[in-house]
This record gives structure tokens, sequence and C-alpha cells, in this order.
């Protein structure tokens, strides 16, 4: 695949996510919507789920999780630097490594 193809994929992914997490208050239809169509665009062009992807959906539910508001973010008090983020539609909270 040509790298032009996959920058414009991911253009659209982070798009689609930024409104995904701006319309989750007011329209959370509509942004599940969004959400899992960045995750079908990184699926059909096989590209490696972003971060904000990753960070956005459920690890359990599978659920689009917006940051503050379905889900509490808390940075944890390790060294190693990381935040623990729970989900609540399910209540399942989960750790990620907050890359350096
Ligand atoms: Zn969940």
């Amino acid at each position: 695949m040509k790298p032009a193809l996959r920058k414009i994929a991911l253009e659209r992914i982070q798009i689609l996510i930024n409104s995904a997490i701006s319309n989750a208050k007011m329209n959370p239809d509509l942004s599940q919507r969004q959400a899992s169509l960045a995750q079908r665009i990184c699926t059909r062009y096989k590209i490696r789920v972003p971060y904000e992807l990753r960070i956005v959906f459920c690890k359990k539910c599978k659920s689009f999780i917006a940051p503050g508001i379905n889900s509490k973010i808390r940075l944890g008090r390790a060294s190693v630097k990381s935040i623990r983020i729970s989900c609540n539609l399910c209540g399942h909270t989960y750790r990620k490594i907050i890359p350096q």
C-alpha cells in the first residue's frame, strides 16, 4: 500500500476520534459510530491502532469511552508513568503505560 494512503487514513482516524470525543456528551450514538468507523479504517488499512484510539475503547465491553465523560482517567503514582482508565459503562479498570 502507498504510504500516502496510509497517511490519509491516519488523518481520518484522528479526525474521527476527535469528533467522537467532542460528541460524546451531546450525541453519544454519533460518537459511538464515529469511534467504530475509526476502528474499521484501522483494520481496513492494516494500520496499527494509534494510542489515542486505544485508550478510548474499553478493553472489556469494547464500547467507546470518552475520557472524562464515560471513563475516569487517573494518573498512577509509581515511577513508571501510567494511567488508570475506568469504564463507567461496565466498571472495568485497566492500566496503560504512557509511551515516552
Ligand atoms: Zn467497559
